[in-house]
């Protein structure tokens, strides 16, 4: 396949240094985003574009999340929000993660909404919220906060099992009425939602459900109500779909194509992380390749080299046991993947040759089944995927985008 990048001549997209580059596919995302919308029934749709979308590009996702109408967008830390801010995104930004409080001065300008995980960090917010108020003489300065339950992760958020139940609600109450909070969701994250096959682990993802919306009840009745409660990552989307919707959806992962589930929802992979043939040889019988001599040649063979290497973000686990795509089928990895580059065995693939394009991942190659010969999941090799690896941005065909570091 012809890549319509090659004869695209915008200065945007000509200067990329054709070595390793990941295609991101705009159109398999709009795809992903209508079929995960159409699964969440009436309710809202929060994109999760932290680490940079999973290593797709979070200025361009989270663009394309305006022009499609999504409802709310979600990142790890501050940083994260202003990038996606400065790209002129106007829609609705939660950090998931820990903001110091005194940052609280830049979440409210760049009207970015926090998570609040315990009932210190509510506090000093609010205290925060008041000191910005007295200094800048904004007196209606508010700061929009999603509260976090830990319902059964055991990572952050509000802990309400059991005996803690009754002080949680008494907690998450008192922050929602601090001066300069505004508290307009709630949620909480599954930790088995995306394993179904073990009953003990459906279970747990029920209690979580149940205690979340136990939690939910209580606090109305406390006189506490959210407008936005969410709690439906992906594999709660894909195995307790209808259960879980709530206010809001909260997929990462799913809209990218790749995880459990994605295939069978006809989801399409949206990066095609790419490589050429730099070099072919054919070193002797006997000859060991790479460092560590993993691999030892039985014949004389033909060996190509591929310029990707860890440094690119192709982990040193995969070395040896690898499978790329070429045109021509399949090519095994072998020997030990370096820092810049790894080889690969080209015996009897004669159509395979220097300059040929190799898919390291992608819609030939599935991430899922790379991640599982590393003994890791899709979303660590997405997110492994270095920042030196120019991003190509792909829609109807044509480029629209790129990030990378070539200036010529
Ligand atoms: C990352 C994350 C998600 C998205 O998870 P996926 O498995 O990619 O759908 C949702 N909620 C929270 C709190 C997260 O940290």
């Amino acid at each position: 396949m012809e890549f319509i990048y090659k004869e695209n001549d915008t200065p945007e997209s000509f200067p990329l240094l054709k070595r390793t580059w990941a295609e991101i596919d705009l159109d398999a995302v709009e795809h992903n985003f209508r079929v995960l919308k159409e699964r969440a029934g009436g309710a809202r749709f929060l994109a999760v574009v932290k680490a940079d979308a999973y290593g797709h590009g979070a200025v361009h996702v989270a663009k394309l999340m305006q022009e499609l109408s999504a409802d709310y967008l979600a990142v790890s830390n501050l940083e994260e929000a202003i990038e996606i801010r400065r790209a002129d995104v106007s829609l609705p930004i939660l950090i998931l993660g820990h903001t110091p409080e005194e940052y609280v001065p830049h979440l409210i300008r760049w009207n970015v909404t926090q998570a609040v995980s315990n009932r210190a960090k509510g506090l000093a917010y609010s205290e925060a919220v008041q000191a910005y108020r007295a200094e800048t003489g904004d007196a209606d300065a508010v700061l929009k906060v999603h509260i976090k339950l830990d319902t059964g992760m055991t990572r952050v958020g509000f802990l309400c099992a059991g005996d803690m139940t009754e002080s949680a609600v008494a907690s998450i109450a008192e922050v929602c009425s601090l001066p300069g909070i505004d508290a307009e969701g709630i949620f909480t994250h599954f930790s088995v939602s995306d394993e179904p096959d073990d009953p003990d682990n459906v279970r747990y993802t029920e209690a979580q459900l149940a205690l979340f919306t136990e939690m939910t009840e209580r606090l109305a009745a406390a006189g506490c109500t959210f407008r936005i409660r969410h709690c439906a990552n992906s594999g709660a989307v894909v195995n307790f779909t209808e259960a879980t919707r709530f206010d809001m959806v909260r997929p990462g992962i799913l809209l990218y194509g790749c995880g459990d589930g994605a295939a069978e929802l006809g989801l399409k992979p949206a990066m095609r992380l790419m490589t050429t043939v730099s070099v072919i040889r054919y070193p002797g019988e006997g000859a060991s390749i790479s460092y560590g001599r993993m691999y030892t040649l039985k014949k004389k063979s033909r060996v190509g080299v591929l310029p990707i290497g860890y440094a690119d973000g192709l982990l040193r686990a995969l070395s040896n046991r690898a499978v790329f795509y070429s045109a021509a089928g399949p090519v095994r990895q072998i020997g030990r993947i370096c820092m810049d580059m790894c080889m690969v065995d080209l015996d009897y693939m004669p159509d395979v040759d220097i300059g040929s394009e190799i898919e390291i991942f992608g819609p030939e190659n599935p991430v899922d089944g790379l991640a599982r010969t590393a003994g890791t999941i899709p979303y660590e090799l997405l997110c492994a995927v270095n920042k030196r690896v120019p991003r190509i941005f792909l829609r109807g065909g044509r480029v629209i985008g790129s990030e990378h570091r070539m200036f010529l």
